[in-house]
């Protein structure tokens, strides 16, 4: 068995796609969580085994309870129980304005991003907590700067649940300092990804690139970085906070 184990969810493609493939460089076992997209997570796979690591697909939409509880499962009986998670998995629908949504779509947005979060949270923090015998490990939720802007006229809802992801990474924090979990978050700005698609507008980040100091979208790669250091013992001072990915923004 590695001695550490990460999770990441939605690692299929982008930022959670990269942060697979540089935690299994630093010598990690991961778990590839996608949602419907096989053949991209097998392909993250099979990159990480190619290279001489580990690392296994796992299905599972982390909005429901069933599939998140059997991934976690299936972890511990694989690769071993996690010692590390990046709660990525996240989505956003066609821009529009609030007062043209429905709840059904703004459920959906809640149910991935910040039900999602929290039920990933609760499985790692169970397996992770020195109270519940575990050996302790660390947490990086995938938050946005929309949780500051709001994202008007785009998406408030997708907004709104990166607000609940960064209250919640506060909270779980100082609830489980104690127990040797560190809970931090990143906060990417307008990153190279195929989600912009899914708004409806592929080519956002090169319209909106000239709004950021840096003058340029950031790629998966810069976002990875930064979870790393997070998750590693270089940041072994830091929990309950949080590193804006963001060219300045
Ligand atoms: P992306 O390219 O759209 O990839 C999203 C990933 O999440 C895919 O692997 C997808 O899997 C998976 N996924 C979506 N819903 C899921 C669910 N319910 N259960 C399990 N997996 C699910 O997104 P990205 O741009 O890399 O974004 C990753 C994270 O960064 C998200 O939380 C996003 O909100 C955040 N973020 C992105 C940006 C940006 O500019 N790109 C900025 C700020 C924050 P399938 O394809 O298999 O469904």
């Amino acid at each position: 068995m590695a001695s550490q184990v990460v999770l990441v969810t939605g690692a299929s493609r982008g930022i959670g796609a990269a942060t697979a493939l540089l935690a299994a460089e630093r010598g990690y076992a991961v778990g590839v969580n996608y949602r419907r997209d096989a053949e991209a997570a097998g392909a993250v796979v099979q990159r990480i085994t190619a290279a001489g690591g580990r690392a296994i697909a796992l299905q599972a939409d982390v909005a429901n309870e069933q599939d998140v509880v059997a991934m976690f499962r299936r972890l511990d009986e694989t690769l071993g129980p996690v010692t590390a998670l990046v709660n990525n998995a996240g989505k956003l629908e066609t821009q529009m304005r609030v007062d043209a949504m429905d709840a059904a779509r703004i459920g959906r947005i809640l149910a991935a991003n910040v039900t999602g979060t929290l039920l990933c949270c609760r499985e790692a923090v169970r397996r992770m907590s020195t109270r519940r015998g575990g050996s302790g490990g660390a947490i990086v939720n995938v938050s946005s700067v929309a949780a500051k802007t709001g994202s008007p006229e785009e998406y408030v809802d997708y907004a709104a649940s990166k607000g609940a992801v960064d209250t919640l990474t506060v909270g779980l924090a100082q609830e489980v300092a104690q127990e040797g979990i560190r809970v931090n978050a990143v906060r990417p700005g307008f990153i190279h990804t195929d989600m912009h698609a899914d708004g409806g507008e592929p080519g956002r980040v090169d319209r909106v690139k000239a709004f950021v100091p840096l003058r340029r979208g950031g790629l998966p790669e810069e976002v990875a970085r930064a979870i790393l250091w997070l998750l590693s013992d270089e940041a072994s001072y830091s929990t309950g906070t949080f590193v804006d990915v963001a060219g300045g923004r």
